[in-house]
């Protein structure tokens, strides 16, 4: 690998510095300093129901991967009744059987609730990677261990509705009341993040 790097140097690219490309080397995460970042008492409960499914902490695409072919992580289709999954940039469609069977759910429920409307995911499972690349172009992504690194979590939208950004109340209250109905039942936990305009919702292993 160093061979073929200083190839690559000496064949044009020199333009790089030292640093740069020692940078290149380091994995991008310090999994000592993220551990140490402090839990809020309103995450903390995401936190302990995603750890809760068996799935560890997701650090790079292969440990998806792995999870992928022994059957633990489970494909997420792009649409679905009541649901669509946005162009994903810094994060997988692939979650734990419960979580997946739940956005299913809340698709559904929401689209009978609403007489055929759509609410958009746009956020499912990140691992440590995913989240350093995140982290380059949203200042205001977390540091910290994040519930979407164990393939339990994701984030609904609540200002794009059918696929159309915009502001729609209507839509908002609607989808306030599905997450409120699974959420009485003790099936799910959420937040509402202001700085990402989502929900932030995570499954509890019922
Ligand atoms: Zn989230």
């Amino acid at each position: 690998m160093k061979k073929v790097l200083f190839a690559v140097l000496l064949s044009g690219f020199g333009s790089l510095s030292d640093a740069q490309v020692s940078k290149k080397k380091l994995p991008c995460y310090d999994l000592k300093q993220i551990m140490k970042v402090e839990v809020t008492p309103l995450y903390k409960p995401h936190l302990d129901a995603a750890r809760s499914f068996g799935v560890k902490l997701l650090e790079d695409a292969s440990m998806v991967q792995k999870y992928i072919a022994n059957g633990k992580l489970k494909k997420i289709k792009k649409t679905g009744k009541g649901y669509r999954i946005q162009k994903l940039d810094y994060s997988r469609p692939y979650m734990v059987s419960k979580a997946k069977s739940m956005l299913e759910k809340m698709g559904a429920r929401f689209s009978k609730e609403t007489g055929g409307h759509t609410f958009t995911v746009s956020s499912l499972t990140r691992t440590l990677e995913d989240q350093c690349r995140l982290r380059r172009v949203n200042a205001n992504a977390a540091i910290g261990i994040s519930s979407h690194n164990y393939g339990n979590s994701f984030d609904i939208s609540y200002i794009r509705f059918n696929d159309v950004l915009k502001y729609n109340p209507k839509m908002e209250i609607a989808l306030e009341k599905v997450l409120q109905y699974y959420l009485k039942k003790g099936m799910i936990l959420y937040i509402k993040e202001k700085q990402q305009s989502c929900y932030h919702i995570t499954i509890r292993n019922y």
